[in-house]
């Protein structure tokens, strides 16, 4: 019998079909060719320089939007968008986010509750990366529990005008199209802010240490004034905002997976590479002690995300699913950044190797889209039948 590839230690490979295999390919040929190089300047650089160069590449990758049907979206299956955003994620998670930000949540939104008329305005360019959205849910002081948003929508006639702030949305200063969540006399609402409407304004946040190639933003709004047909009328309640977040969310189950992947093959390859004591530092007991428990994250992270996916396609993935994928897969990740950090020894605190951009970037995938606590929360309530949350 063979000793296992290191890289694919439990074979899942043989559990994708032909077709799931080639998308993954490309998006791993298309990232090592057009994203990694770059990355750890743009992190440094604490930005993305060109955002709109790279939806364009990603759009035409063929990536944004993937998992939807029409409006120049490719229509592929739960899994090979999963494994597009491991692969993107392996590179770094702000790429994963860029896609999922545009995919999973502001294409989502408008795919599932937007007019047909919002669908053809927007889908078609946003799939082609021509068009960036991005989605406001989170405020400054309300997170966790998007339900005390403070952002209103009043009726004005057949207007709306809207009021409020949110906080740390992704893409939101180089967004074309805003999602925007509010409470109006009826429940929560979504709308379509583009950008340069009138009293709609953005700030771009400095001095994260954390998802640097990544643009993160406040947007204000000021007494907003849209028209009636700026509504999405499919949504209605906050349900509608915790779809998409689930979306989203499934994309991170396989983007730690990624992250896990990446930091584990440094580590792997460092360790075989590195000498001290006069042998590689991948000899001693202690090192492979902890490649070994960098290959059990790594391939359990792999399972977990597939299995979520094959459930995902068969209809049967429940959001409790997602919430012990989000919760198992990063924790696995941060596990395995930690330790590949440590292996890396000083070279290991540097942009030259990912290991430690991971790590920090993991730190944002663990908080944004419900944290672990959360996650766990989720897990109590189908475990227990009781919601704990408040
Ligand atoms: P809080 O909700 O204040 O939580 C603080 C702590 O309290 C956490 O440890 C939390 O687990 C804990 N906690 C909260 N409630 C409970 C409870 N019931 N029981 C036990 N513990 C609890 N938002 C968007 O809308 N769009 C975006 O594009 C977006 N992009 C982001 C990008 C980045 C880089 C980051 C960091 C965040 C982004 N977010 C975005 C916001 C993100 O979704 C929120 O940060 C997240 O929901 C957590 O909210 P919070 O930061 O307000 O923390």
């Amino acid at each position: 019998m063979k000793t296992p590839d290191p890289h694919d230690f439990l074979a899942v490979d043989r559990d994708l079909t032909e077709e799931e295999r080639a998308i993954r390919d490309t998006v791993r040929a298309y990232g090592a060719a057009e994203l990694l190089p770059y990355v750890a300047d743009w992190f440094e650089a604490g930005t993305i320089p060109d955002p709109r160069a790279v939806a364009k590449g990603l759009g035409s990758l063929g990536v944004l939007g993937m998992h939807l049907d029409g409006y120049g979206c490719a229509g592929t299956n739960a899994v090979s968008y999963g494994l597009a955003c491991r692969e993107l994620e392996a590179i770094d998670s702000g790429l994963r986010s860029f896609v999922s930000v545009q995919g999973s949540l502001a294409m989502t939104a408008i795919h599932r509750y937007g007019s047909e008329e919002q669908r053809q305005e927007w889908l078609p360019r946003m799939a082609a990366g021509d068009a960036i959205g991005c989605f406001g849910l989170t405020e400054p002081d309300s997170g966790s529990d998007p339900g005390s948003m403070r952002t209103r929508a009043r009726r004005d006639g057949s207007d709306w005008v809207l009021d409020g702030t949110k906080m740390w949305i992704t893409n939101g200063s180089v967004a074309d199209i805003a999602v925007v969540w509010a409470a109006t006399e009826d429940g929560i609402r979504g709308f379509l802010v583009p950008q340069g409407t009138p009293g709609y304004s953005t700030n771009v946040i400095h001095k994260k240490l954390s998802l640097r190639a990544s643009i993160t933003s406040e947007l204000v709004l000021e007494g907003v004034r849209l028209p009636a047909e700026a509504m999405l009328p499919g949504a209605e309640g906050l349900k509608a905002p915790l779809s998409c977040l689930s979306e989203a969310r499934y994309g991170i189950v396989w983007g730690a997976a990624g992250a896990a992947r990446a930091c584990y093959e440094s580590a792997l390859d460092y360790a075989r590479d590195r000498i001290q004591f006069g042998r590689p530092i991948a000899a001693f007991q202690l090192t492979q002690r902890k490649l070994a428990d960098m290959l059990v994250d790594v391939n359990h992270a792999m399972l977990t995300a597939l299995r979520i996916g094959r459930l995902k396609d068969e209809g049967l993935a429940h959001h409790s699913h997602i919430s012990f994928g989000k919760l198992a897969n990063v924790r696995a990740a941060q596990r395995v950044a930690a330790l590949a950090r440590g292996m890396h020894g000083a070279n290991g605190i540097t942009l030259e190797y990912p290991v430690m951009r991971h790590m920090v970037n993991l730190e944002s995938v663990a908080t944004y889209e419900g944290t672990e606590d959360v996650h766990a929360l989720s897990l109590g309530q189908a475990l227990t039948g009781t919601p704990a949350f408040r």
